[in-house]
């Protein structure tokens, strides 16, 4: 008999357990950064942030890596410069975070916005001063330097950081924020829907701020009632992108206009109405002077020294504090360069001007005789070259390609870079800027390549390059359309110091006047040169720019080429030590 075992009673099949897809941190910081419009974001990783930038490049957000952070800063801050939207620095805790921490400041002083973003070290052992890996109270040091700095604690806050300092980057004036992220942070695990809830588009992060009526009305009678007046230009006005309403503002009233460094090329600087040859005039004889997205700070003798000391100043920007700074402005209009210029456009239809049509024809022909007698100092074909020698060619390629992004930084090749090139188009010239800072040459090169997608060419002093010419390699490596021309004449200011001890070792501003600059670039797969006359560096330049590809250019000038502090040598606190001897 065979007995059947009753089936023992299937056991119910549990359902498999469901875990919701889960994110990290880090997985959030990436998507809230897409979500408000982040497509780049340049950086150096390693502890806590590497995974992050792998997460990021996988959500499609280009990343563009460094072999030092102040450099990736300076990309992130002219890359800010150029769109308008916060360039992304990505730096590793303590000295990660301290690099880059230079160039959002510099990016803070020169209103430039960017979000430096940086992993942190565990809270606990800090705030208890334990000591622990790369632990440094990085919210606080960045505090006092940054337009605005956050820490995030919990991932469910990363969405609001993002926005808020995505707002404090661009709105009002532009400038550097700080995103501090702590491990924990980053490592914390959400559920991915949750997660998903967090994400919202900022409303109109950059508001317009519109001037008062009677602001605008007070500045317009002013400039109307002026029988001399100026235009100064600054990088603010560069920056607002207005360019057509800039352009309007000055044909339409006849105006003479003076750019400041960067604001070069807003109008080109060869218009009729041009008065970059004639700044001293401007300055002494001007008797109102509109400022527009300018500051009168140091580079602008603070509103003294030479300027007219009865001239008037009307002066637009968006900070109301910049008002009565250095020398106190009689028409301030306080608002967006955009709304201001609108504004004052408006208003000024149908007044009419008291300008002394002198003025411009005064400011035309001393423009004309200045500029040839310039002229002639980039004539002779001078071997060894000088510096005015090889900019001769240099002005030559760049005319010639006015669609190039110039960058520019040094003492000596600095300003002579900038008087003798002129530019054509806005946002075409980019330099050491408001602290006049040397070591933002590459960075600023690869974020104006990456920002823009044009060439660049970078006129470097032979100082300059050497705090940050290792980023070259960057520059190679994502096969930018770069060409770095560096002025070699062997040392800071010049290559003939001589120390006073006669120890033997170099004086304090030598440097290396038979350096083979060119070869560093070949280390790279460069394409390199090394020239020595004015015809070489024309041929070479020519080529580099046409070839669309990372070129560096070894520009042997004579060591005795070049003055102390180029145009600024009144800064030092005594010359009492004549490095030309
Ligand atoms: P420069 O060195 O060329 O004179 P600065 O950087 O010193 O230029 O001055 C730029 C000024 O422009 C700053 O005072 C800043 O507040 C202002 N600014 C920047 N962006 C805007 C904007 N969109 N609207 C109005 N003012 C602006
Ligand atoms: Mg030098």
């Amino acid at each position: 008999m065979s007995t059947t075992q009753p089936a023992s009673p299937a056991t119910p099949q549990k359902p498999a357990p469901h875990f919701p897809e889960q994110v990290t941190g880090m997985y959030i910081l990436a998507k809230a950064l897409k979500n408000v419009g982040i497509d780049t974001m340049y950086g150096l990783v390693g502890i806590p942030v590497t995974e992050f930038a792998y997460i990021a490049q996988d959500l499609g957000i280009r990343f563009i890596g460094f072999r030092h952070e102040q450099q990736a800063g300076m990309a992130a801050a002219t890359h800010g410069y150029l769109t308008k939207t916060p360039g992304v620095l990505l730096t590793v805790s303590s000295l990660g975070f301290m690099n880059g921490l230079t160039a959002t400041t510099n990016a803070t002083v020169n209103c430039y916005p960017m979000i430096q973003i940086s992993g942190s070290s565990v809270r606990e052992p800090i705030d208890l001063d334990q000591g622990t890996y790369e632990g440094l109270d990085q919210l606080n040091v960045a505090k006092g330097l940054v337009k605005a700095a956050y820490r995030v604690n919990k991932p469910e806050d990363i969405p609001t950081a993002v926005a808020r300092a995505y707002r404090a980057a661009v709105s009002g004036r532009p400038g550097g924020v700080y995103l501090d992220i702590t491990t924990p942070c980053l490592g914390a695990i959400m559920d991915h829907a949750d997660a998903d809830k967090l994400f919202f588009q900022p409303v109109d992060p950059a508001p317009a701020q519109i001037p008062s009526p009677q602001a605008v009305e007070r500045a317009v009678s002013l400039l109307a009632s002026a029988k001399r007046p100026a235009i100064l230009l600054g990088k603010g006005a560069a920056y607002a992108q207005i360019d057509d309403k800039i352009k309007h503002l000055i044909e339409s009233t006849g105006i003479p206009f003076y750019p400041m460094s960067m604001a070069k090329g807003l109008m080109p600087d060869n218009h009729p109405l041009s008065a970059i040859s004639a700044r001293s005039t401007i300055m002494e004889q001007a008797d109102v002077v509109m400022l527009v997205g300018a500051r009168l700070n140091w580079l602008l003798s603070r509103g003294h020294g030479k300027w007219n000391p009865d001239g008037k100043f009307i002066q637009l920007d968006i900070d109301p504090e910049e008002i009565d700074c250095n020398r106190p402005i009689a028409a301030p209009v306080v608002g967006d360069l955009e709304s201001s210029v609108d504004a004052i456009i408006a208003a000024l239809a149908g007044k009419k001007l008291a300008m002394d049509p002198a003025w411009v024809s005064g400011i035309q022909s001393e423009s004309k005789v200045k500029n040839a007698k310039f002229l002639e100092r980039l004539e002779p074909q001078t071997v060894p070259m000088t510096h005015w020698s090889a900019l001769g060619s240099v002005k030559k390629v760049l005319e010639a390609n006015p669609d190039v992004i110039l960058v520019n930084e040094g003492a000596n090749t600095l300003d002579d870079t900038r008087d003798s090139v002129d530019m054509f188009l806005p946002r075409h010239r980019i330099d050491c800027a408001t602290w006049a800072i040397m070591g933002m040459g590459m960075g600023s090169a690869i974020g104006a390549a990456v920002a823009s997608g044009k060439s660049v060419v970078a006129v470097e002093g032979d100082s300059a390059f050497g705090f940050s010419g290792m980023d070259f390699s960057t520059i190679c490596r994502y096969k930018l359309p770069v060409t770095v021309c560096i002025f070699n004449n062997g040392g800071i200011y010049n290559g003939i110091g001589v120390n006073l001890s006669h120890d033997g070792d170099p004086a304090p501003t030598t440097l290396d006047v038979k350096a083979r600059y060119d070869k560093l670039g070949d280390a790279f797969g460069a394409t390199t040169y090394y020239v020595t006359t004015p015809a070489e560096l024309f041929t070479a330049l020519t080529e580099a720019v046409a070839s669309k590809k990372p070129c560096l250019i070894d520009v042997q000038l004579a060591a005795d080429s070049g003055k102390e502090s180029g145009h600024i040598g009144y800064l030092n606190p005594a010359s009492l030590i004549d490095v030309t001897v």
